[in-house]
């Protein structure tokens, strides 16, 4: 076994990524679908536009640092790995506020419809999005959530728009967005897909799936830094649609400070105030990486490794109680193992002091991350028999574990 091991590691295609990400001896991470580990090259990016950009070069860096058009750059940088065109996707503000400006566009393409769908298990704050546009749209609009398996059945002549998350948070399972999308348009429904778990973690092909609208997190397996600008794409053919997010830096010159709003064209007008410089160098380290590893070799890898971490789980943890909740079945499968356990909260508190960092989520599930350009085969094992040992010896029965911290 322990041969196997070194020898798939040493065979492994994309083995030279792991030294690009700054990572401690000894830790093993499998929280990147939560937090993205830190590529090496951001500490120095990072201080670069500090001290030189900002420091030195002051104001005249929107123009002489390419500051400006960062958002639309690294845009094209994202939609390069996400099927989509040149000119579709801008990086700006955050996931929910993406989701905010994709579904009122959504909303007005289709006037003569009032609902928004989605399935009730989303992650919340798509979920609590929509129900903000409900609250204001003074009864124009109604946000709806069904069951996951009843949200092609819910959609009507009323329904405008469906919101939803292409990898599941908690199970990891994988919706068909081609085919989806497919289902949606018979019914006249535009799509919102939010790729906050597939972005540098599955291969996605955006166009090839016809998609509408799309968001998605720049922090998590696209390694861009705690609190990263998201992105947001749109269709070339629905980008006439008028932002409600109608800010100056989605104004078609925004500095003409012409009294009334004009948007830009193109994918510029889902942009709504100051680019959020900073944060755009650091998620173009993390983009940058990601470009240039090869998709199929990285689901591959990803794959595997899942499948890797379940048969050890198995093996070292059976007799512990533990479920699988992510499909046991790779293609269904995102970059994530989760199971359930009755003290999932208490054994991944316990699991970090042996340095082996997965998260938990409400109300029973350990998830564990699997970010194939910085794991190897060797961490499935390793994390599978330091899981055993806490199991073994109870070292998650502590009673500093069973409060809850407000960050799990
Ligand atoms: C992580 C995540 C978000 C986060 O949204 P932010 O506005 O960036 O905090 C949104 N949706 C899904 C599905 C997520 O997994």
């Amino acid at each position: 076994m322990t041969a196997d091991l070194a020898e798939l590691d040493a065979r492994d295609p994309l083995r030279e990524f792991r030294d690009l990400f700054q990572l401690r001896e000894g830790l093993i991470y499998l929280d990147g679908n939560s937090l993205g580990a830190a590529p090496r090259a951001a500490a120095a990016r990072v201080a670069e536009v500090v001290k030189e950009q900002w420091g030195e070069g002051l104001i005249t860096s929107w123009l002489g640092a390419d500051w400006s058009t960062a958002p639309q750059r690294i845009g094209d940088k994202i939609a390069s790995i996400l099927g989509a065109g040149p000119g579709e996707i801008i990086a700006a503000d955050s996931t929910s506020v993406n989701i905010f400006k994709a579904l009122t566009a959504a909303l007005s393409l289709r006037p003569a419809r009032s609902v928004i769908v989605s399935e009730a298990t989303n992650f919340p704050t798509d979920v609590y999005m929509m129900q903000g546009i409900e609250a204001f749209s003074g009864g124009r609009v109604r946000a709806v959530t069904v069951a996951p398996d009843a949200v092609l059945d819910r959609l009507d002549d009323d329904v405008a728009v469906l919101l939803l998350t292409q990898v599941h948070y908690k199970s990891g399972l994988v919706r068909d967005m081609a085919e989806v999308t497919r289902q949606a348009h018979a019914k006249g429904v535009l799509v919102v897909w939010d790729l906050s778990h597939s972005a540098g973690a599955i291969p996605v092909d955006l166009n090839g799936a016809k998609a509408d609208f799309a968001v998605g997190c720049g922090y998590k397996f696209l390694n861009g830094g705690p609190g990263a600008p998201a992105f947001i794409f749109v269709a070339e053919r629905h980008q006439a649609a008028m932002p409600v997010l109608s800010g100056w830096f989605g104004h078609a010159s925004p500095f003409a400070f012409e009294e009334d709003y004009r948007p830009a064209a193109g994918i510029t007008r889902f942009q709504c105030g100051t680019p959020q410089v900073l944060g755009l160098a650091a998620l173009e380290c993390g983009i940058d990486l990601i470009a240039q590893a090869d998709l199929a070799q990285l689901r591959a890898k990803s794959l595997a490794l899942g499948d890797l971490f379940i048969a050890q789980m198995e093996a070292r943890c059976g007799e512990f109680g533990f479920e699988l909740v992510s499909p046991r079945e790779p293609g269904l499968r995102g970059s994530q193992v989760s199971y359930a356990h009755p003290h999932g909260y208490e054994i991944v508190q316990a699991l970090k002091q042996c340095d082996v960092i997965g998260d938990f989520r409400t109300p029973d599930i350990l998830r564990f991350g699997l970010t194939p350009l910085y794991l190897r085969y060797a961490d499935m094992v390793e994390a599978a028999e330091r899981l055993r040992e806490v199991c073994l010896t109870r070292a998650w029965d502590k009673p500093e574990y069973r409060t809850r911290a407000a960050v799990t």
